[in-house]
């Protein structure tokens, strides 16, 4: 389970944008999450909705989007995205190689928030 700090630091830039720009309340938050990462969107609203209580962020929906996973191959330096179900037979499309190194797929981002 470790939803519960990475809500906790999303709410954070969450309030920190809403304090800067003096927004009355937050209605929808969007984020990016790696396709890699096993954060369960229905944990992370569930979270939210408990941490964010009494702040201007209460009751905002997440809308979370699944980003690529990313791999750079070690061999040729070509990056290209890679379909989970074939994580475990990586093989670059320029030159074949099967090594390679992530380059996105478990980071999370703020992207956006809707407020009023
Ligand atoms: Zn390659």
């Amino acid at each position: 389970m470790h939803e519960l700090p990475i809500t906790e630091s999303i709410l954070k830039i969450v309030l920190k944008h809403a304090e800067m720009n003096r927004v009355r309340k937050v209605t929808a938050i969007h984020l990016q999450v790696g396709k890699l990462s096993d954060l369960e969107d229905d944990w992370i609203q569930r979270y939210f909705d408990y941490l964010s209580k009494g702040t201007v962020a209460e009751g905002a929906k997440l809308k979370i989007e699944r980003m690529p996973v990313v791999v750079r191959c070690n061999a040729c330096s070509a990056s290209y995205e890679m379909e989970i179900a074939r994580i475990g037979d990586l093989v670059c499309p320029a030159c074949g190689e099967k090594r390679g190194t992530l380059l996105s797929g478990r980071e999370y981002t703020v992207k956006e928030m809707e407020v009023q």
